[in-house]
């Protein structure tokens, strides 16, 4: 029902909070005055009232073309006030705006910590100075400024290529998905997402407006995305104005036809059904809960892009984890350094300068290890859930998990490498490995609990890793995960989920990095850490910027309670129409009472919702 955020949103709730207060002011004042005057002032209170809510539901009625819940109650205070019952007209307004205020305000919470959580989200560039590579906050950029943009991260700022080339996906901008290649010279947008290979891209334009631009239209999006049974709701809304005001004609018009009813009664009646039949309880029954819900994530750390993305975790029987950066911690140590061949330092240099193109964990881990190698400018390819490609003089070499051609001697000296557990990366020079890098990570605190807690809830958590099988092993046992998938490539783990959901499971994936990315979206929800890359960031439809993986069973919990008071909700406010309608055919309800149930039910419907807001 709220469409209205940021300031125009705190503006519009300080003003009802004014009409609301303004009218029960006068209300006050109409009770204590003498009758001659009294009409006045309970006309005053429900022009106050009512007029913020006359307004809102008049450009509804005409964007959607259907009348609605506001029209409803505006008729039937109207018609309170022509057949003199004044006071009853103005309280039902009053009523009405309190709930709208409520509504308002479950709606400016949840903003507020949403927005307040896209703060703190790390918004970086890597900006060269002088040709040294420093990281910076994307406010410091300034118009010529030279940044380098790594595979599988965004364009900091509306840009051109400097040097380098590489294909975007300009999705977030344009809503085109196919990658756009971009060479020297080509300009780029603040939000694209670097697919390929790293490159330098200047500068030219502020960068502070686009960013600002696109968490506003990130939180706007969170909250305007409506669940399923909120569309179901407002579908039912739309047709079920139509049948009480039908009803109400048919009560007044009806039984005096008939003979049963004098009109004057009947009329009364009539009037009856409008007021008490209307959907306002039910129309409140989700929105501030699921508004709620989403703010009490947020302020847990839990950035949610729109409540239908709760909704469906109710569903969820497969949790999938990827390894690097989500059940470990993503800054892996080096823990073993073999060259098979004579020029170590040579060997060093390259494949120092070969990971520094990439923002992989394992990238870093290496370049932090051999802080004194020689950097050689060179350009790479990454291929995700690889590691990287690079051709110097004539050479090409690979470094990461890719084939080569087996040496009996190496091979020997490998086995025993390999069984030690850890990560493995090849430095692989014309098809012949000349060295290998082992890496070890460590396992993210909390992570045993959070598992133990996602068992509880009968969901079976399965690991997908591009790792080697001997350290797949003993991470998902270290962890408690039964079921994995080694040696993923990217196209493996879409696969694994996509085999889930053919199944009729429904499948949650939780990724960090840019190898992620096509599993996050096949999955029914993705999900991914706060500090993982921007594609991952972007993809999922859920960020968890506090790293911490006991959100997945305290997620299921809350949309649980939820779903709960969502339920309360719905029945309580369909038996209170039933309840109403039924003792008013009999005659046994005169409007006070009819409005008193009415609204009242509807008020506390929404504050059984804003429950959510504190529950634990
Ligand atoms: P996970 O699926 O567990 O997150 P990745 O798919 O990111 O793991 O990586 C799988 C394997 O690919 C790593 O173990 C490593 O051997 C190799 N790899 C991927 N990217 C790189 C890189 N930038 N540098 C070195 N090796 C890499
Ligand atoms: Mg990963």
């Amino acid at each position: 029902m709220i469409k209205l955020f940021n300031v125009e949103l705190k503006k519009k709730l300080a003003f009802d909070l004014f009409a609301v207060i303004t009218s029960l002011i006068l209300m006050v004042i109409a009770s204590f005055s003498p009758i001659e005057v009294a009409p006045f002032f309970w006309g005053f209170a429900f022009f106050i009232g009512g007029i913020a809510k006359a307004i809102e539901g008049f450009k509804s009625t005409i964007a959607e073309k259907s009348l609605n819940v506001e029209f409803l109650m505006i008729a039937a205070s109207l018609a309170a006030f022509i057949t003199g019952e004044f006071a009853e007209g103005a309280i039902l307004i009053f009523i009405f705006a309190v709930s709208g205020v409520l509504e308002e305000f479950a709606n400016s919470q949840s903003e507020k910590a949403l927005t307040s959580l896209l703060k703190v989200a790390p918004r970086t560039a890597i900006k060269l100075v002088n040709g040294v590579e420093k990281t910076v906050e994307i406010s410091q950029l300034e118009v010529g400024d030279l940044v380098m943009v790594k595979m599988g991260q965004q364009v900091p700022a509306d840009g051109k290529v400097f040097k380098g080339s590489a294909s975007f996906n300009q999705a977030s901008i344009t809503g085109e998905f196919l990658p756009v290649f971009k060479n020297e010279g080509d300009s780029v947008f603040a939000g694209a997402i670097n697919i390929d290979a790293s490159l330098v891209i200047q500068v030219t334009k502020d960068p502070s407006e686009s960013v600002v631009q696109k968490m506003i239209a990130f939180v706007k999006q969170a909250q305007e995305d409506k669940t399923k049974s909120e569309l179901t709701i407002t579908l039912f809304e739309k047709i079920y104005v139509y049948f009480v005001i039908l009803l109400s004609i048919s009560v007044i018009f009806l039984p005096p036809y008939l003979g049963w009813l004098g009109q004057e009664e009947a009329f009364r009646r009539g009037i009856i059904v409008l007021v008490v039949a209307s959907p306002c309880a039910l129309v409140a029954s989700i929105t501030p809960a699921v508004l709620s819900t989403l703010s009490h994530a947020a302020r847990k750390g839990i950035l949610i892009k729109g409540g239908k993305h709760l909704e469906k975790m109710k569903g969820i029987n497969i949790v999938a984890f990827d390894k690097t950066g989500t059940i470990t911690s993503g800054k892996p140590k080096v823990s073993q350094w073999t060259v098979f061949s004579e020029d170590t330092s040579q060997i060093e240099d390259i494949l120092v300068s070969i990971e520094k193109k990439s923002t992989h964990p394992l990238a870093k881990a290496i370049v932090q290890y051999f802080d004194k190698a020689t950097v050689i400018d060179l350009e790479t390819k990454e291929i995700p859930g690889q590691g990287l490609i690079a051709t110097i003089k004539k050479d090409t070499w690979k470094v990461g998990r890719f084939t080569y051609q087996e040496e009996q001697v190496v091979e020997k000296q490998l086995k025993v490498i390999k069984l030690k557990g850890h990560t493995m990366v090849y430095v692989i020079k014309n098809e012949k490995l000349v060295a290998v890098i082992t890496l070890k990570d460590t396992i993210r605190p909390n992570i045993i609990e959070a598992m133990k807690a996602i068992k509880e809830f009968k969901i079976t958590p399965v690991m997908l890793t591009g790792d080697n099988q001997a350290t797949a092993q003993l991470v998902a046992s270290e962890v408690g995960i039964d079921k994995f998938y080694s040696d993923c490539m990217p196209e493996d783990k879409v696969k694994v989920i996509q085999d889930y959901r053919k199944e009729g499971r429904q499948v949650l994936m939780i990724g960090d990095g840019i190898n992620d990315a096509p599993s996050l979206v096949s999955a029914n929800i993705g999900v991914s850490m706060g500090d993982g890359t921007d594609v991952s960031l972007e993809t999922a439809d859920i960020v968890m910027m506090n790293n911490d993986l006991r959100n997945i069973p305290y997620l299921m919990k809350i949309t649980k309670k939820m779903n709960t008071i969502v339920l309360q909700n719905v029945v309580f406010s369909i038996s209170v129409i039933t309840l109403l309608l039924v003792t008013n055919l009999f005659g046994l309800v005169d409007l006070t009472y009819g409005v008193f149930g009415h609204e009242v039910s509807t008020i506390l419907v929404i504050l059984n919702s804003l429950r959510l807001l504190k529950s634990k």
